[in-house]
């Protein structure tokens, strides 16, 4: 049994979170038991100037290209080109990639991070060795085999029918499922899109892809698949267009795509740190709630160069004021990094303070006197240091310590 004791962020009203005093029993990898209103005088972790915090989700990440970040001043398509294909093909090498998938997986906890929707490459046999990997890490989520079958490096492609067999079989392993992974519809060949539409009915796993993220990606896009219809469009006559489905970016939708969206249930992963640097443009995300489109943040790295979420939901303050909207509040921030995200990507054992979850907790000491602000979470938000995460637990295992 471990005690954490602190101020718990826990659920308050729908799709927000509050602080309150209280201990964390933890057993047998689980959420064991929360008492509310006291500090344990003498817990494994954490105090009275500590904050214990469900574990972070990042819905939209790419795990080879962590050693990419910052490769600035191109257009997403010249981006991938120069920087990221040549990245990814490394992965052919399947020891290379299961030793940056440790390292990756490793730096996630050290953020905080316990949760993820992660691409690997097309390389079959690393994409498994990332799914053992994580898995054994503590790591919760889905991983899944990049299908690309034209526009890119002939390293990286691996034609419709190979790919799809390759995927398939793909194994769980602890708490990471594996995914169906389409890059995007300039990657794919509608035979692929189909077959991965047929896989995700058949298997039941995510689906992840990235859709509408710059203008020209989607001016190609149309040019690749003439007569169909927009971008959403494409996904849905593939069968790719599911509530199973986390598509990244969003951002150059029209109004029926919104509406399609709403109407299938399809989730859109807001990404505005990589949308920043890669000047993607601006993603509407109110327009995107207010037509009942489902959202939920990730980070993208190695587009994004945070991998902190707190510093994701940053920046998705900075998004709605670039773009006129609402400034979203703090306390809803901190429940979408945590339960909202894990809700969206089907994690339905973690992201809550609650008796009986898996128990990805994280125990942070700030250091600013927090307490005495109008607004506590938004003042931590602001003031976020990585520096104050001082454990992180994964399914109550210690995964990391400062
Ligand atoms: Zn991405």
């Amino acid at each position: 049994m471990l005690t954490l004791t602190g101020q718990l962020l826990v659920p308050d009203s729908a799709e927000s979170l509050r602080l309150t005093p209280g201990v964390i029993f933890v057993e047998g990898g689980r959420i064991a038991r929360i008492q509310q209103g006291t500090i344990h005088p003498k817990p494994d972790f954490g105090g009275e100037d500590c904050i214990i915090s469900p574990g972070f989700v990042d819905t939209h990440l790419h795990l080879p290209q962590f050693d990419s970040i910052g490769v600035d001043g191109l257009e997403l398509l010249d981006w991938l080109n120069t920087a990221i294909f040549p990245a990814e093909m490394r992965w052919a090498d399947t020891d290379y990639a299961a030793e940056m998938s440790r390292r990756v997986a490793l730096e996630l906890l050290s953020f905080g991070t316990t949760g993820i929707a992660a691409y690997a490459t097309s390389h079959h046999a690393a994409a498994q060795a990332a799914i053992n990997t994580c898995a054994e890490l503590g790591l919760a989520g889905h991983i899944g085999q990049v299908l690309m079958d034209q526009h890119a490096p002939a390293g990286l492609l691996v034609p419709a029918s190979a790919a799809l067999g390759q995927a398939s079989t793909l194994k769980p392993k602890g708490r990471i499922a594996p995914a169906v992974t389409p890059r995007f519809a300039v990657s794919c060949s509608e035979t692929l899109l189909k077959g991965a539409g047929t896989l995700a009915a058949r298997s039941g796993w995510l689906v992840q892809t990235h859709l509408s993220e710059t203008r020209r990606e989607c001016d190609l896009v149309q040019q690749l698949h003439p007569g169909i219809g927009s971008y959403t469009d494409i996904y849905d006559a593939c069968g790719l267009l599911t509530p199973r489905t986390i598509f990244g970016h969003g951002i150059w939708l029209s109004d029926q795509e919104r509406a399609l969206l709403a109407r299938k249930g399809g989730v859109i992963a807001h990404c505005p740190t990589a949308n920043r640097f890669l000047d993607a443009g601006s993603m509407p995300r109110a327009k995107a709630v207010s037509a009942g489109v489902a959202t939920c943040f990730g980070s993208d790295v190695g587009a994004g160069p945070d991998r902190s979420m707190v510093r994701v939901a940053r920046a998705a303050i900075d998004a709605a004021k670039q773009v006129g909207a609402a400034v979203p509040n703090a306390a809803g921030l901190w429940w979408q990094i945590t339960s909202g995200n894990a809700r969206t990507i089907g994690l339905t054992n973690t992201g809550s303070l609650e008796q009986a979850r898996d128990a990805d907790l994280l125990v942070i000491r700030p250091t600013t006197r927090w307490q005495n602000s109008p607004d506590p979470l938004s003042t931590l938000l602001y003031s976020w240091d990585d520096r104050w995460l001082r454990a992180t637990l994964a399914c109550g295992v210690v995964a990391y310590t400062a």
